[in-house]
């Protein structure tokens, strides 16, 4: 498969864009090589500027749940841009909007629409340290929230990927009151409330975690996280920045049953345009600008073409039976995987939950830990990731992150997904 073009591109972005890209991850840093220039998508597939199609298991990083350029999505868009781009004051469907997500999420009594997920989670520290008048948060090892300057600690995704836990740029004192726990250790957490309890402002957590791979919790890790919160006057975070929408039509608080203070969101919200949003129990959210003390704002906050994109989408996925054929699709692809890597003799395990799922390279059977996740082979990740990526096959460029599928995947792409894997796994040895 020739790839000239992105080849050529890539030479020319390096010299007015750092690494040639606008988020590291896209720089394939994590598998080397050259990384594919798009210049189309369609439903399940990803058209490459020298038009190779390729099966996308990134989906945008996850805001293309119904497969890329859904009719639905683009009308709404359409019909938005030719009333106008943006007014910077309030509009109706800003008003639709919040009504649909406050339905679909009902620990959210109120949300706040911003531009990313990283801003998402940003105001969510500040509302929480501003709400309880505390300072310290507890954060998870392997867990993103964005590149957040409190948050950047022994963080996921592409700081996993380049190997920069924490950057520089970020001050001792910004992360001096961020505590990083292991993820899934429920005896860690009590041990430190117990200790700090009453100086805790919030615990902010990926329910399931994406960007150390995918990690599903352990029912006791979430309870415990809500029993300590509560008990010590502690506001509980969901960062459903990916699972949100796309685990279970109420994200991962629904599927796990567990009520958070605060919830983040983001991508599927904005159906493939910038858009981010914090929401929660209304004496919180009563706490923002310009009903109580805590700032926070944004000149394109509700733009009017986003919200058209989001409100499309998540209509789309109130659909009956959308997350079951959802969550179907993943367990074809996952569950065809691991039994290609065993007739391969590769050692190898999946996580999947809803329509998101990870794979490893490893002997071992289950992983649930941070520790785990980087114990498995890399090495082998990234000749497999060549070896899809040559046969039409798109996946996340990263051994710690989570894939997507979309409803628009067919079982026809997920079989031929796991055929080319049974070639890429007999590559391997
Ligand atoms: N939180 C989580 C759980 C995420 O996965 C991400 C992005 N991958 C973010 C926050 C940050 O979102 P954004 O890239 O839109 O700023």
């Amino acid at each position: 498969m020739s790839r000239t073009q992105s080849e050529q591109l890539f030479r020319r972005a390096q010299k007015h864009i750092p690494g040639g890209v606008n988020s590291p991850v896209r720089a394939f840093n994590g598998v080397g090589g050259t990384p594919v220039f798009f210049e189309r998508a369609e439903g399940a597939y990803l058209f490459d500027e020298d038009d190779n199609r390729y099966i996308d298991y990134v989906g945008s990083w996850g805001p293309m749940v119904l497969g890329h350029n859904a009719p639905a999505v683009r009308e709404a868009v359409q019909q938005a841009v030719a009333r106008g781009l943006s007014f910077g004051a309030p509009t109706e469907v800003e008003v639709e909007m919040a009504d649909l997500v406050c339905e679909m999420v009902p620990s959210m009594d109120m949300v706040r629409m911003v531009n990313s997920g990283t801003e998402a989670t940003m105001s969510a520290i500040r509302l929480a340290r501003g709400h309880t008048g505390r300072d310290k948060i507890i954060k998870f090892e392997g867990c993103y929230h964005g590149h957040v300057d409190s948050l950047l600690v022994q963080a996921g995704s592409g700081a996993l990927t380049l190997g920069t836990p924490s950057s520089p740029g970020v001050p001792a004192a910004v992360t001096a009151d961020t505590l990083v726990l292991p993820y899934n250790d429920a005896a860690a957490v009590a041990e430190v409330f117990a200790q700090q309890g009453s100086d805790i402002a919030a615990v902010i957590v990926e329910p399931v975690a994406g960007n150390m791979n995918c990690v599903p919790p352990t029912q006791g890790f979430l309870d415990t996280l809500r029993a300590q919160c509560s008990e010590h006057g502690a506001l509980l975070i969901f960062d459903e920045v990916m699972t949100g929408f796309r685990v279970a039509l109420g994200g991962a608080q629904a599927l796990y049953g567990i009520t958070p203070d605060l919830t983040t969101l983001g991508k599927i919200i904005g159906g493939g345009m910038p858009v981010g949003a914090l929401g929660g129990r209304r004496e919180i959210m009563e706490s923002l600008a310009p009903l109580g003390p805590v700032y926070q704002a944004g000149t394109l906050s509700g733009n009017p073409v986003a919200m058209a994109a989001g409100l499309a989408t998540l209509q789309a996925l109130r659909e009956p039976g959308f997350h079951d054929a959802l969550e179907a699709k993943a367990r074809r692809l996952t569950e065809g995987l691991s039994m290609a890597a065993r007739e391969c003799g590769i050692g190898f395990t999946t996580n999947q939950v809803g329509g998101m799922f990870g794979l490893f390279f490893t002997e071992q059977t289950r992983i649930s830990r941070f520790s785990e996740v980087m114990a498995c082979d890399k090495e082998r990740f990234q000749r497999f990731f060549h070896a899809m990526l040559d046969r039409g096959i798109y996946l996340a460029p990263s051994a710690f992150e989570a894939g997507f599928v979309s409803i628009a995947h067919s079982d026809e792409d997920i079989d031929a997904t796991i055929k080319a894997a049974r070639e890429a796994f007999a590559a391997l040895l």
